[in-house]
């Protein structure tokens, strides 16, 4: 079982003409917000924040149900700021400290906070700040490019690099507090702390005479510092406590995780492969439809055959018909007459006739040339014979 009792308070200041500063704390859950942005905004952000981590922590007492409010309120804070022109640039810090049920029903203290609020936890009079804040200077200091004390007087030590209400994702810190009976947690507003240095703030709230004193004592005196912004605190105490079963100390954020861009950084010499892959496919089909079509042309134009040229006996080269898109070319017009052939040639001639070259294809017309000169011959040879020998003939008969 874990236990605490409570006294809280917050203060406009002296400076201040409103209290943007809210607060809320009862027997399980402490919450403090800091709100900022012109006119009343920084009060709408912070009560927005407040109304919905109550109200998410009541329906979830864990710690998903702690930082899923806190996410809720930052989506309201955000649509919020969106729709009414007045609220544009409100945000707000969140810190709240619930008594979180895990799954071995154990129920034990968990801070979550965003912002530059913070928490201290008091033991024997001894104090340790528990949140880091998330402001320039003071992450600077945890990058080492300031010391704290540079940190303190630093222009942008109020310049919160993440608050509740400023962008769609959100990064919480989430931390189990591991504390004794009798160890006090302070929570306060940036008004606290600022005003107080650490030894102040550690005997102020350590006071033995009761949280109501010590929290009315720490108030008073940040306004004798000076009292420069609102001031908010809250004191508890615990008279039991239980440590969580598995503790955690981690950030939680809606962002998608940097692993992701590592994912990106490392896929680029992937794709550049791919790339190189797409390259080479590319090449290697242009290469295939090159060469389909070179065996088209060699094919189209690999026969050549003889053909009548308007009386001319022609040498064409190409398929008889054609092929697809490629039509016969004449390479050759030879000086023999289609007339001057045998009736067999001439019929062979108009069916077309195929050699596998031009000058087989010359030398054909040449030899069915030569067939019908020597026909020729043949024939007016017989024709003489005959006309000889009829005188031979008639003069036999003269002699009969
Ligand atoms: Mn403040």
């Amino acid at each position: 079982m874990t236990r605490w009792r409570y006294a809280a308070a917050t203060d406009i200041g002296l400076v201040r003409q409103t209290n943007q500063d809210a607060l809320y704390a009862d027997d399980t859950l402490a919450i403090i917000a800091d709100g900022m942005g012109g006119h009343a905004a920084g009060e709408v952000a912070a009560a927005i924040s407040i109304d919905l981590v109550r109200e998410g922590f009541r329906e979830s007492p864990s710690v998903e149900g702690l930082v899923e409010a806190i996410q809720a309120a930052n989506l309201a804070v955000v649509s919020d700021s969106r729709a009414n022109p007045e609220h544009f640039g409100m945000g707000t810090t969140i810190i709240a400290v619930g008594l979180t049920l895990d799954l071995e029903g154990m129920v034990s203290p968990t801070l979550v906070h965003v912002g530059d609020s913070r928490a201290y936890q008091l033991r024997d009079g001894a104090l340790r700040q528990l949140s880091e804040d998330h402001s320039v200077a003071e992450e600077w200091v945890r990058m080492g490019r300031l010391t704290t004390e540079e940190a303190a007087v630093h222009p942008r030590r109020h310049q919160l690099t993440r608050a509740v209400g400023v962008e769609d994702t959100i990064a919480i810190d989430v931390a189990s507090i591991s504390a004794l009976a009798g160890d006090r947690l302070l929570i306060c507003s940036d008004g606290l702390s600022n005003e107080l240095d650490n030894d102040t703030l550690a005997r102020l709230a350590s006071a033995p005479n009761g949280l109501e004193m010590a929290v009315e004592s720490l108030v008073s005196e940040a306004k004798v510092a000076g009292g420069r912004d609102n001031i908010s605190v809250i004191l508890l105490e615990f008279d039991q406590v239980n440590v969580a079963t598995f503790p955690i100390r981690r950030t939680m954020s809606t962002a998608p995780p940097p692993v992701a861009s590592k994912i990106l950084g490392s896929s680029r010499p992937r794709r550049r492969r791919w790339t190189w892959r797409v390259w080479a496919s590319t090449l290697i089909v242009i290469a295939l439809v090159a060469g389909f079509f070179s065996v088209l042309h060699w094919y189209a134009y690999s026969n050549y055959y003889l053909g009548d040229d308007a009386g001319i006996i022609a040498v064409y080269q190409g398929q008889p018909h054609g092929f697809l898109w490629y039509q016969p070319i004449m390479v050759f017009d030879t000086t023999y007459s289609a007339h001057q052939l045998l009736a067999g040639d001439a019929r062979a001639l108009a069916r077309t006739i195929s050699e596998p070259s031009l000058s087989s294809a010359l030398l054909y017309v040449k030899s069915l040339h030569t067939d019908w000169e020597q026909s020729r011959a043949a024939s007016s040879a017989t024709t003489t014979t005959t006309t000889t020998s009829i005188p031979t003939t008639t003069t036999t008969v003269k002699k009969g």
